[in-house]
C-alpha cells in the first residue's frame, strides 16, 4: 500500500468519524448534570521540539551506524493542562521524542518558571512529560552512562532542542486554560492488527488462570480521551493510549521521524483541522506510548533475513557461520533475524500502523460510548531510590524480597527482533564513540551478592555499580499518579510489557473501582529501561535481561502506585523521597560537533539547484540543491522546504517539512584541491497525487566564515500530470 493510499484512507475515516460526531454529539441529551463541569478548565498547545536531524545517532536502536541523514516528519510537543475543582491543576505533555530523561524534565520546569514568574504552578508532582518511543530522533539528552552509549553521548543541543519546544508547549496550553470551559470524556477499544508480541514465549510464563482472562499475549487496550468545549461542544483536543513501539522505522533509518504514533497524529489532524500544516491546528491529537514493553508494530513475524525462514522463536536467532575461520560450526545468532511490518517497506509498514491506529480513533469518535469525566484532577508522585527497596506484595503486604543494583543482562546485548545485536561490545570497538571503548575498559565483573539478586538474569554490565565518568544507571527513579475525573493515569518511567501493564491495571480498577478508565503511560519523566513480571523475567529475553533491578521490579512498581492511588483518593500522603541527582553540567558533550566551514562548488553559490526528476510511477518530484547542515538552525515552527503549486499569479504551498509526503535528505560532498572544501546536498522529494505546476522551496543555512547565514534556492518548474 503506497503513502497516498492510505493517508487518504485514514483522512476519509477520520473525516467521517469528526462529521458523524459532530451530528451524535451536538443535539445529545445532557446525561448527567453539567454543573460540576463548569469548574473544569482545560488548555491544550502544540509546539514544535525537532532536534537536529542530521549527524548524531538516534536514540532506541543503539546501531552505531544509524546517523541523522534529514527530515521525514518533526518532532512536536502535545501539551494539555487540566484545572479541576478548587483549582488544582495537572498537566500532561506527549513528547514525539524516545522518551524523557530527569535532566529534561529539570529544563523545561525552570524554563516554565521562568516563562510565568512562578516556580510554583508547575512541578515535578502534576506535571507528566511522557515519550512516544520514536526511535527515529536525535539522541543525547539523559545523563547516563549506559544511555550515552547508545547514542553520540550527551549533546545539550539536543537538551535544549526539547527542553524550550516542550517548556513553550506547556507554557501556551496554561494560557489556553485561562479561559476554556471544557468537558471530558473517555472511550476504550480494542486495536487487534496494530501491535504484535516480540517475546511470545516469556509470555506464556505467566500464570495459566492470569493468562486465561485476556485474549492473548499482546494489550490491545486502546482508550480516547476527549476534549470538548463547555459552551459550544466543538472538539477541542484528542488523546489516545496504545501499547505498540514506535519502531516502524528500523535501524537502517537516516530521517528524524516521529514514527508510527507521531505520524498518526499528523494524519488525524490533519481531518480536525483543515488546511493547517503539521504542527499547527488548534485541535490536538496525541498517540502516547503505553504499556509497550513487547509490542512491535512489525506484525507480519521476525525472519532470518538471509534464508527468509522463522527465527527461532525462543532465542529470535538464525543458524550462522561461525565468526572463527578454523571453525565449520552453525551457531545461532541475532543479526539476521529482524521482525516485518505489513508495509512493503518500512515507510509503508509506519503508514499502515499509523492509519490503523487513527481508523481506530475515527471510529470512536464517531460512536456514543463514552464515559463522561469530572472536574475532579488529583496528583501524587513520589521518588523512590529503587536499589535496595524492600518489595512487598501490593494487596497482602506479603514481603517478596528486594530490589538489586541495576545491571543490565546478557539478552540486552543481543537486542530484539525490532533492532537486533547492536550492543555487542566486542563488535563496537572500533566504534569512534570514545564511550563504546571506555565501556570495554571499565566493565567489570559483578559481585556474587548483585549476581544471586538478579538471578537467574547473567549479568552483562553491572550499572548500578559503575560511576566512571559518571553514573551509568538512575537509582531514584520518578513514579506518578494522575486522576484527570476519572481517567487514572499511571506515569513511570519504563516500558512496561503487556502483562506487567495487565497488573497494575488490574490494581488501580481495584483501588479506584472496576470501571475505571485506566491507562500506563509510559517512557514518562525519566528513564529506566524495560519492566517485565516475575514469570516473564525468569526467561530472560530482552525485556527480562532490561529489567534492571531484579525478578521483584514490576512488584516494586505496583506498590509504590498503590501508595500513590491509597494517597489520591484521601489516604496517607506519601513521602516525596529524595531529589535525583543531575550532574549533566559535569558531562564531558565530546560527541557535540561543532559547525566546520562549508563552501559551494567553483561557480556556484548556495541554494543552487543541481538536479532535478519526476518518477510518474511512483508519482515522486525529486529536486536537489548546493546546501548546508540543517543542524545550523532547528527551525522550530518553520520549515526547511516548501513544495509550491502553481495557483493563479502566484504559488500556493502544500506542503512542508513536517508532511509526511516530504523527505529532505542530506549527503557531505568534498571538492576543491585534496578534497579540502565540502557543502551538503539537499535532496527533497514530494509525493505528489494531484497534477499541476510544482515547484520546490529549499530554506538552508549555511556556515560561512565562521557565521551561520540563511539562504534560499529554488527549483525549476516541474509538470506534473
Ligand atoms: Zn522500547
Amino acid at each position: 500500500m503506497k503513502l497516498l493510499s492510505v493517508l487518504f484512507a485514514a483522512s476519509c475515516a477520520a473525516r467521517a468519524g469528526a462529521e458523524r460526531t459532530q451530528e451524535a454529539h451536538a443535539p445529545r441529551e445532557p446525561t448527567t448534570p453539567r454543573a460540576a463541569d463548569a469548574s473544569l478548565l482545560v488548555g491544550t498547545a502544540t509546539r514544535d521540539c525537532t532536534g537536529p536531524s542530521t549527524e548524531y545517532l538516534f536514540m532506541g536502536m543503539a546501531n552505531p551506524s544509524q546517523h541523522g541523514q534529514g527530515l521525514w516528519t518533526r518532532q512536536f510537543a502535545r501539551a494539555f493542562v487540566f484545572v479541576g475543582d478548587g483549582g488544582s491543576r495537572a498537566a500532561f505533555v506527549s513528547v514525539d521524542n524516545a522518551m524523557i530523561g530527569h535532566v529534561l524534565k529539570s529544563r523545561v520546569l525552570a524554563k516554565v518558571g521562568d516563562a510565568l514568574g512562578d516556580n510554583a504552578t508547575y512541578t515535578y508532582e502534576n506535571v507528566v512529560l511522557s515519550g512516544t518511543h520514536t526511535h527515529s530522533a536525535a539522541s543525547g539528552f539523559l545523563q547516563h552512562v549506559i544511555f550515552q552509549l547508545a547514542g553520540s553521548g550527551y549533546l545539550p543541543e539536543t537538551v535544549e532542542a526539547l527542553a524550550s519546544g516542550v517548556a513553550e508547549a506547556l507554557v501556551a496550553a496554561h494560557v489556553d486554560a485561562t479561559n476554556k470551559t471544557a468537558t471530558m470524556r473517555v472511550a476504550t477499544s480494542q486495536l487487534r492488527n496494530a501491535s504484535a508480541s516480540r517475546s511470545p514465549s516469556a509470555y506464556l510464563l505467566n500464570p495459566a488462570d492470569e493468562r486465561a482472562a485476556y485474549d492473548g499475549d499482546v494489550d490491545t487496550d486502546f482508550t480516547l480521551l476527549r476534549i470538548d468545549d463547555a459552551a459550544t461542544g466543538d472538539l477541542r483536543a484528542v488523546a489516545t493510549w496504545f501499547a505498540v513501539h514506535p519502531t516502524s522505522m528500523n535501524n537502517t533509518n537516516g530521517l528524524v521521524s516521529s514514527d508510527n504514533k507521531g505520524l498518526a497524529s499528523v494524519l488525524l489532524e490533519r481531518v480536525l483541522n483543515p488546511g493547517a500544516a503539521p504542527g499547527r491546528g488548534a485541535v490536538p491529537a496525541a498517540f502516547c506510548s503505553a504499556n509497550l514493553g513487547d509490542a512491535t508494530p512489525n506484525i507480519v513475524g521476525a525472519f532470518c533475513r538471509d534464508t527468509g525462514e522463522p527465527c527461532d522463536v525462543d532465542t529470535s536467532t538464525c543458524p550462522g557461520a561461525s565468526p572463527w575461520p578454523w571453525s565449520n560450526a552453525t551457531l545461532m545468532r541475532n543479526e539476521q533475524c529482524s521482525s516485518v511490518g505489513p508495509g512493503r517497506d518500512m515507510f509503508d509498514s509506519c503508514a499502515i500502523i499509523a492509519g490503523r491506529q487513527v481508523d481506530e480513533a475515527a471510529a470512536l469518535l464517531a460512536g456514543d460510548n463514552f464515559a463522561d469525566l469530572s472536574s475532579r484532577i488529583r496528583v501524587a508522585h513520589a521518588f523512590v531510590e529503587m536499589p535496595g527497596r524492600a518489595v512487598v506484595d501490593w494487596e497482602t503486604g506479603a514481603p517478596l524480597g528486594k530490589l538489586c543494583d541495576a545491571a543490565m543482562g546478557q539478552s540486552f546485548a543481543a537486542g530484539t527482533i525490532d533492532g537486533p545485536g547492536q550492543f555487542d561490545f566486542s563488535q563496537n570497538s572500533t566504534s569512534p564513540n570514545p564511550l563504546w571503548k571506555l565501556a570495554a575498559r571499565v566493565l567489570h565483573k559483578s559481585t556474587p551478592a548483585q549476581a544471586a539478586c538478579q538471578a537467574p538474569k547473567t549479568i552483562l554490565i553491572p550499572t548500578g555499580s559503575m560511576a566512571t565518568p559518571h553514573a551509568w544507571a538512575p537509582s531514584v527513579l520518578p513514579v506518578q499518579l494522575l486522576d484527570l475525573g476519572g481517567l487514572v493515569l499511571a506515569a513511570v518511567p519504563t516500558e512496561m510489557t503487556a502483562m506487567a501493564g495487565r497488573r497494575v491495571k488490574r490494581m488501580l480498577r481495584a483501588k479506584f473501582g472496576d470501571e475505571t478508565a485506566v491507562v500506563v503511560a509510559g517512557l514518562s519523566n525519566e528513564y529506566a529501561d524495560y519492566t517485565a513480571t516475575f514469570e516473564e523475567y525468569q526467561a530472560q529475553r530482552y525485556e527480562g535481561g532490561s529489567t534492571i533491578y531484579g525478578p521483584h521490579q514490576l512488584d516494586a512498581y505496583l506498590a509504590i502506585l498503590a501508595d500513590l492511588a491509597d494517597a489520591v483518593l484521601g489516604g496517607d500522603p506519601v513521602d516525596p523521597g529524595p531529589m535525583p541527582d543531575d550532574f549533566s553540567a559535569d558531562i564531558w558533550a565530546w560527541g557535540e560537533k561543532k559547525p566546520s566551514e562549508e563552501t559551494p562548488p567553483d561557480g556556484a553559490n548556495f541554494g543552487d539547484q543541481l538536479a532535478a526528476s519526476w518518477d510518474a510511477a511512483a508519482r515522486n518530484l525529486t529536486a536537489s540543491f548546493v546546501g548546508g547542515d540543517l543542524k545550523h538552525d532547528l527551525k522550530h515552527g518553520g520549515t526547511y522546504l516548501e513544495v509550491q503549486r502553481a495557483a493563479g499569479d502566484g504559488w500556493a504551498t502544500v506542503f512542508v517539512d513536517g508532511d509526511p509526503e516530504t523527505r529532505i535528505r542530506l549527503s557531505v560532498v568534498k571538492h576543491g584541491f585534496l578534497d579540502r572544501h565540502h557543502y551538503l546536498n539537499a535532496t527533497i522529494s514530494a509525493e505528489l497525487a494531484a497534477a499541476g505546476t510544482y515547484r520546490v522551496l529549499y530554506h538552508g543555512n549555511a556556515y560561512v566564515d565562521g557565521k551561520v547565514v540563511a539562504f534560499t534556492g529554488t527549483s525549476a518548474n516541474a509538470t506534473v500530470v
